[in-house]
């Protein structure tokens, strides 16, 4: 048996799509990633990116990068362990843990590592680790790293959350993990409620607020700000490739739980530390989120424009109350053609299919940016509204 058979079975399907002009990944824009790009010498509206602060192209957030460079050079050649670590890195995870009200922080090269490593390093053999039906890719794939047990609750459902507790040893090690702002659905994980919960079973908690930092809460601090509950989360993980404008990503709790992972997590130990140029551009971002609450205020207006709007039309957008606003379309063909739809008429959208939702929960993700105009926004919602009835997805 060929073990490569797999891959000459895959490939028709893929090279099928494309053909037919059906195929929705791995789009080349020629553009930076901000309110409109350039695709193939078309403009389109970008309604697909996690940039919600519009962040990647703000003039002081670049100099920093390019000073960076200067001073640094373009990569650090090692893991933070070894020869990776830079003063920079060190000054950003200071100023992280402050951020987000935590004694200290670590970061990490991706988001996806930050909990990848984290998860792996605490649940170990006898612990268990509860998800969220709908936590991402990254918890579980830690999930499945970790030497523990892994058990799931239904998405949001405090009564599921408590039965899988109520089967588990008492005497175990229990962590729950949960994505703060969920990022396909845009609804948000009732923290006070699991708190409450996990303190009856005497679990730990980690919130992954990957799309939530910078978005949610008072100062930007995330999902436990928004709850008023940050002393009562564990251990908060971000990601830098969404509002901070950059990639990498972070965690932030106890110091003791802090020095554990940053002995322990393999992801960071065996992998080169964030380039200077990404630590220098997350910095001068976070500045911008201290300084500019004015860019908040505008994300979240843009975010009520198109929650009433979409809502207004008909459009099915679940329990989002947030920047990410799914519209959901159920069959999956259907949503693919609707996809193309959208993109023919300028809109770039995200088509989500299982496995990435459950089966009959196709969507098109939407995403919105602080930097998007009224007049992106009431064009994309003609584009919506005319592609809508032509699709029978509103009346
Ligand atoms: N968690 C969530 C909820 C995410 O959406 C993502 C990225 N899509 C990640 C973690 C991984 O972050 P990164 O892109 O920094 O690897």
């Amino acid at each position: 048996m060929d073990i490569f058979k797999k891959c000459y079975d895959f490939y028709p399907t893929v090279k099928d799509a494309i053909d037919k002009g059906m195929y929705p990944y791995f789009i080349p824009l020629s553009s930076e990633p901000h309110r409109r790009v350039k695709i193939n010498g078309r403009e389109l509206i970008m309604l697909g990116s996690n940039n919600y602060l519009g962040l990647t192209v703000h003039p002081d957030v670049k100099r920093e990068a390019m000073k960076a460079i200067e001073k640094y050079g373009t990569g650090c050649t090692g893991s933070r362990f070894l020869n990776g670590t830079l003063d920079i890195h060190v000054e950003l995870e200071r100023q992280l843990a402050e951020f987000v009200g935590k004694e200290a922080a670590l970061v990490f090269s991706t988001g996806y590592q930050a909990n990848l490593g984290t998860i792996s390093a605490i649940v170990q053999k006898d612990d268990y680790v509860i998800t969220d039906k709908l936590d991402h890719a990254s918890i579980i794939d830690g999930c499945l790293l970790s030497q523990g047990t892994m058990k799931r609750f239904l998405h949001n459902d405090m009564d599921s959350l408590e039965r899988v507790l109520k089967s588990i040893p008492k005497d175990a090690g229990k962590l729950i993990v949960v994505d703060g702002l969920f990022s396909m659905e845009g609804d948000i994980a009732p923290l006070p409620d699991i708190i409450e919960i996990a303190r009856k079973y005497n679990a730990r908690l980690m919130v992954d607020d990957a799309h939530a930092v910078g978005v949610l809460g008072k100062t930007g601090a995330g999902t436990a700000e928004h709850f008023g509950v940050t002393d009562q989360v564990d251990i908060i993980m971000g990601t830098f490739s969404k509002s901070f404008a950059s990639i990498g990503g972070f965690i932030a709790g106890d110091r003791e739980v802090i020095e554990f992972i940053k002995h322990n997590g393999r992801s960071m130990i065996f992998s080169a530390s964030m380039a200077p140029s990404a630590v220098a551009t997350v910095m001068a971002a976070l500045k911008i989120i201290k300084e500019e609450p004015e860019r908040r205020e505008k994300l979240w207006k843009n975010t009520r424009k198109m929650l009433k709007g979409l809502r207004e039309m008909g459009y099915d957008i679940g329990n989002s109350e947030t920047p990410v606003i799914p519209l959901v379309i159920g069959d999956s063909t259907k949503t693919l053609l609707f996809w193309r739809e959208l993109f023919d008429s300028g809109v770039f959208t995200n088509p989500v299919i299982p496995p990435a939702v459950p089966p009959n929960r196709s969507l098109i993700r939407t995403s919105y940016m602080a930097t998007h105009t009224d007049e992106d926004l009431d064009q994309a919602l003609e584009i919506f509204e005319k592609a809508g009835k032509k699709f029978g997805v509103i009346k």
